[in-house]
């Protein structure tokens, strides 16, 4: 059988501190000073056994050798290679363990399985393929940065060529043509297709976003609601694709990947709803399910950050912690790169914040500044 390269091994290597390992192992080491910086000088050697100190590991990289007589020849030790040895596993079971003590560490894997959806519905998305297909990605995905596995996450189709029929409100049968666009699936939060919509793959096309009517309007929903059930924290987004971006850029920082992200389709979180089917319901059921603190992230534009406020006080009067993250002006997470956004992230304010204010204030008097 054929091993699938473990994707998660470099970044676990990189993520165990060397000596906490062998501390944690009970391998008898002291640390030295050699010429490339701090090692970890080991008694015994887990490969050839010989017990007289000659096995050096970099106590950064994990990187050494054994200079015992019998390990002549054999190649140098990784933190993987020296923990199969010592432990006599296999690599599967050598890698497995491994991440089991990266994750007592604070590691986190990439969430790579979206949640269980259902599709069947009572009506019928327009005739389309599943990405990847066959297993290719759609280039117009690959350059937003969207490979084969964050497509196959959020459920992303291609229509080639096909329509949404529908009937109107006079009982007529019509049509919406969804040719050359990604169908964006979109769920509620029990993982129920409710809805879609239809990003053309050209940026000249006259209308960029289609949604089907006779649908209920995206807006009642939170896109990506379903996999964030049980987070502590979510970041909340605009559009389907800047939630991709920062799930992208959250993905590349391990603290961050608890972290869930959905977005609102808009500058607007949806409340007042009798019966709680709105966006603000969604996150009342949410807290239910744990989540307590939310980071609005939608773009830098000066209304944006306005209505963002407005939002997070919203959100705040349910019992939430809510922050708004400042991106640069007039940019949405898909626009910047994963760093700035992460940085965003993490620099969020407090809705009532004065430094959020001024900030807001800044922007809004630079704006007026500018010429027409
Ligand atoms: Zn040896």
């Amino acid at each position: 059988m054929r091993h699938k390269p473990d994707t998660d091994l470099s970044e676990i290597l990189e993520h165990i501190d060397p000596e906490l390992f062998l501390d944690y192992e009970g391998v008898r080491f002291k640390r030295t000073f050699g010429s490339s910086g701090q090692q970890l000088n080991i008694k015994t050697c887990p490969r050839c056994g010989g017990n007289g100190w000659k096995v050096y590991l970099n106590a950064s990289s994990g990187l050494g050798n054994c200079f015992h007589g019998d390990c002549a020849g054999e190649p140098g030790f990784n933190l993987f290679s020296f923990s199969r040895h010592l432990w006599g596993t296999d690599s599967s079971e050598t890698i497995r363990r491994l991440k089991d003590y990266a994750r007592d560490q604070g590691w986190v894997a990439k969430r790579s399985t979206s949640a269980e959806v259902e599709e069947v519905t009572d009506f019928d998305m327009p005739e389309s393929i599943e990405l990847p297909h066959g297993g290719r990605n759609l280039r117009y995905l690959e350059q937003r940065g969207i490979d084969r596995d964050l497509a196959r996450f959020f459920h992303l189709r291609f229509c080639h060529k096909g329509q949404y029929i529908y009937i109107d409100g006079e009982g007529r049968r019509m049509w919406q043509n969804y040719d050359n666009r990604v169908l964006i699936p979109i769920y509620d939060l029990d993982g129920v297709l409710v809805t879609f919509q239809g990003r053309h793959i050209s940026n000249d096309a006259p209308r960029k976003y289609l949604f089907p009517p006779g649908l209920p309007g995206s807006g009642r929903f939170l896109y990506n609601g379903h996999n964030v059930i049980g987070c502590e924290e979510i970041v909340i987004c605009e559009g389907a694709f800047d939630v991709m971006a920062t799930k992208i850029a959250m993905d590349s920082k391990v603290h961050l990947r608890s972290v869930g992200q959905i977005g609102t389709f808009g500058k607007h979180l949806s409340h007042g709803d009798h019966n709680g089917q709105d966006q603000l319901g969604a996150l009342i059921r949410l807290k239910q399910h744990g989540l307590k603190s939310v980071v609005f992230m939608w773009d830098g534009e000066v209304d944006a950050i306005k209505a963002a406020i407005e939002s997070a006080k919203l959100v705040r009067s349910v019992g939430l912690s809510a922050k708004v993250a400042l991106l640069p002006e007039g940019k949405d997470p898909n626009e910047v790169p994963p760093s700035v956004a992460v940085d965003a992230y993490e620099r969020a304010m407090p809705c009532s914040d004065v430094r959020l204010l001024r900030e807001l204030m800044r922007r809004a008097r630079l704006r007026e500044s500018k010429p027409e």
